[in-house]
């Protein structure tokens, strides 16, 4: 099967054609560092790892830009509410440089530790304010904007496909609702491009401007650089459906007034939410979990990966500990099999495979994700080989090694921990054994933090529990 999308522009899937031939150019909407990532933003950039894998196991080449959003922004999606990055310094007592400079090499150890493969170029906002005001000058020459109370704005009733993304009405309250007043605007959905009258009187982060001191609104920088790195026009851009009805509008109308060009994204991807129960997971929100909340509670990052791969990118997330730790069972067996794979192919080099019947499970992989990328097809897939007892162990590796590109669990170094079992954790596992046998769940959980509380990990597989060190 063809690579297919479902495109947010045309709310439907559609075979991928890209504008050039055998490369992709994708734009992915980058991290704001001025706290750590929380694990529903973290779904994004899964999401858009494995669209990158699938792109690549199509045989493109693609060219992959994230922007770092390291100038302080407003606390909303709006241009209303408190500076995030002036937030952040202000909480831990640093400036709001090395508040980005720091969240930002957070975010890299996250990036890495889920196996998601670094863009082809990651560009902070700081390193690109002259671009950022060119691309703010062509949208003035072409009479897009207007100067009000000090600050630049874009006249959205300038630019008719306004809302093609969204495909609201103008007027509509679902974008409207998200706007919040401000007597400086002609519309109410306009927005600013440059900042010379901040509301912040200590703001620290400011650059001079045909327009007067100041900083660059929120979506502008987007445009900028996805411009300077892909072109004026490109294959892909992608972010969180959070984004859809403001900034990728908005990306979308200053790209286009600004190159005078129409169509400058062909396809628009956009990822749903990761939720908790009480609702959408936010960093604006207060409380919000972490990787390495996960981590201090014995997590290995790619059982996150794994639990996120389990659900389609496009279906609402719910996160639960109950949900995670199926994950993690599901995740250690299928890492324990491959360990037994490996044991029994000591010699394994990765060549083509021969069979027919391997041939026809890639079929049904590829197939899996080239359809919108439907990752839970892909893991069932997945299974089906692992149990398939008829294939031959060695094409069944190479097999499970070619799914692993797209899937980017960490195959090839999976490998079995030589491990001494101190007696009292070894009498903790029995304990848990026994209360597991009683089906009381409550104290077989209890007693399995005891366990990675001792630096150990269990595994429960086919044959019974088995421990290794713990992640
Ligand atoms: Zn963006």
């Amino acid at each position: 099967m063809k690579l297919r999308l479902y495109n947010t522009l045309i709310r439907k899937k559609e075979e991928f054609r890209s504008l050039k031939k055998n490369k992709v150019g994708l734009y992915c909407c980058g991290p704001t560092v001025y706290n750590r990532a929380h694990i529903g933003n973290l779904r994004a950039y899964i999401f858009e790892d494995v669209l990158r894998r699938v792109l690549e196991m199509n045989a493109y080449e693609v060219k992959h830009v994230m922007n770092i959003t390291d100038v302080g922004h407003l606390a909303s999606d709006a241009d209303e509410g408190e500076d995030k990055m002036i937030l952040g310094a202000k909480r831990e007592g640093k400036t709001v440089w090395e508040i980005a400079k720091f969240y930002e090499e957070e975010f890299n150890k996250d990036i890495k530790s889920l196996n998601i493969k670094p863009p082809t170029i990651s560009c902070r906002v700081t390193e690109h304010i002259k671009e950022i005001i060119e691309t703010i000058k062509k949208i003035e020459k072409n009479g897009y904007t207007y100067e009000s109370d000090g600050n630049i704005y874009f006249d959205i009733s300038k630019f008719k496909h306004y809302y093609n993304l969204s495909g609201h009405k103008p007027n509509d309250e679902e974008t409207e609702a998200r706007v919040d007043e401000d007597s400086a605007k002609r519309n109410k959905s306009d927005f600013v491009l440059w900042f010379t009258k901040s509301k912040f009187g200590n703001q620290d982060m400011q650059w001079d401007s045909p327009w007067g001191r100041g900083f660059p609104g929120w979506h502008v920088e987007c445009s900028a650089m996805s411009i300077k790195y892909l072109g004026e026009q490109f294959d892909i851009h992608c972010g969180g459906i959070d984004h859809v009805n403001i900034h990728h509008t908005n990306e979308i109308a200053q790209s286009e007034a600004s190159t005078g060009k129409h169509s400058w994204v062909k396809y628009w991807l956009h990822n749903e939410f990761l939720v908790m129960d009480k609702g959408k997971m936010a960093k604006s929100a207060g409380e919000f979990l972490t990787l390495t909340n996960l981590e201090k509670k014995g997590y290995n990052p790619l059982v996150y990966r794994y639990f996120c791969l389990g659900a389609h990118y496009r279906q609402q997330l719910k996160f639960s500990w109950e949900g995670l730790d199926g994950a993690l069972n599901t995740y250690n067996r299928c890492k324990e099999k491959i360990i037994e794979l490996k044991e029994k192919n000591e010699q394994f080099k990765e060549t083509e495979y021969q069979e027919e019947k391997t041939e026809e499970y890639m079929a049904s992989f590829t197939n899996a994700i080239n359809d919108d990328l439907n990752t839970p097809q892909a893991l069932a897939v997945m299974w089906s080989v692992l149990r398939d007892e008829e294939i031959d162990t060695r094409e069944k590796l190479a097999l499970l090694y070619r799914f692993d590109d797209f899937l980017g669990l960490g195959f090839r170094s999976y490998f079995r921990d030589k491990v001494d079992v101190p007696k009292e954790v070894k009498k903790i596992m029995a304990q848990r054994e026994d209360a597991r046998m009683h089906k009381d769940w409550q104290k077989a959980d209890k007693l399995r933090d005891r366990i990675s509380e001792a630096g150990f990990m269990v595994i429960d597989t086919d044959d019974g529990p088995k421990i290794e060190k713990g992640e």
